[in-house]
């Protein structure tokens, strides 16, 4: 394993993200550019391998043939208190979809509230992460119903047993968009899920790259949403590129994320325009891998963990991208 240039970055969040206040990034260079290898800390190896896989496809292997180039962008809402939802939402020009993760009802409604007063017309999605059980399910969906009536574009796993979400998609009138379901199981069998849902949220590093999130997508049969895993810009841009290589591309994708960053490993980073962000690769710049430049022990850390990834996990033909 040896590639041509590698940094570690810790960029801290602005808010707290599912528990995240700094981000840390393995970023480095291969023959095609700058890719990133970033799955969350307490990932064990096997599960990281799938990341390190589409890190190494990122930095190796050519980007399929784009069919688009500017992807439309949702605009992410984190846990920030109501008053400040207005300036927050100044990140995200022009974009008219929002999503929010929500834990229940009473704790989330008024900021979606807020939200809904500063933006009347916004395409609502929430995102539950599989946090609840069906009962719980229904109860603050029809909460949000009654309250908020028809701004939800969609609900975002809303409870992680998959009979459950087959019950739930024969009695409420919102969409069902699966994430946690795909992205845990990727070798399961997808067939039926175009039954149970009908929106896919796929990540670039956690499905083993663009070829590899292609092919699911392609298997599943639901309109994908090409979402983050709060990459950097580097891990951004990929995550573009996958989506500007789909086929179709109906739903606004989740990669405006860095705006939850103090700042990024490139200037500008890749922020929408107008609703939308460019899709073009991107180099990071030195003197900002300077300035969120891991500690040497930190950076020790990732350095072992892709060793160890690399010699126990991956397959001969991933090592052999890397020449
Ligand atoms: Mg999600």
């Amino acid at each position: 394993m040896d590639f041509l240039e590698h940094a570690v970055v810790a960029i801290p969040t602005k808010t707290d993200f599912r528990g995240i206040n700094i981000r840390e990034a393995f970023l480095f260079r291969g023959s095609q550019g700058w890719s990133e290898f970033s799955p969350f800390i307490e990932y064990d190896d096997a599960e990281s391998s799938t990341w390190l896989k589409a890190a190494i496809e990122g930095a190796y292997k050519p980007w399929p043939e784009l069919k688009r180039t500017k992807v439309s962008i949702n605009a992410t809402l984190p846990r920030i208190a109501s008053e400040k939802v207005a300036s927050f939402m100044s990140n995200y020009s022009g974009c008219t979809t929002v999503k929010m993760k929500v834990n229940n009802f009473e704790d989330d409604a008024d900021r979606l509230e807020a939200l809904l007063d500063f933006m009347p017309e916004a395409k609502v999605r929430l995102d539950v992460n599989g946090g609840w059980s069906l009962a719980q399910a229904r109860a603050y969906i029809h909460d949000y119903f009654m309250r908020f009536g028809n701004v939800f574009e969609y609900i975002e796993q809303p409870c992680m047993e998959l009979s459950d979400i087959a019950e739930l998609k024969q009695e409420i009138p919102m969409k069902i968009a699966l994430d946690e379901s795909i992205r845990k199981f990727l070798d399961s069998d997808f067939k039926d899920i175009s039954e149970i849902a009908d929106v896919a949220i796929m990540k670039w590093a956690p499905s083993g790259g663009i070829e590899s999130a292609r092919k699911i997508i392609a298997e599943i049969g639901l309109p994908a949403v090409i979402s983050s895993a709060l990459d950097t810009g580097i891990g951004i841009s990929h995550g573009l590129a996958l989506a500007a290589s789909l086929p179709e591309l109906d739903f606004a994708c989740g990669l405006g994320t860095t705006a939850l960053f103090v700042g990024d490993i490139t200037d500008p980073s890749p922020r929408p325009i107008d609703g939308e962000i460019e899709v073009k690769a991107i180099a990071p710049k030195p003197e900002l891998l300077e300035k969120y430049a891991a500690s040497a022990e930190r950076k020790l850390w990732w350095e072992n963990r892709v060793k160890r990834i690399w010699e126990n996990h991956l397959s001969d033909e991933v090592k052999g991208w890397v020449r």
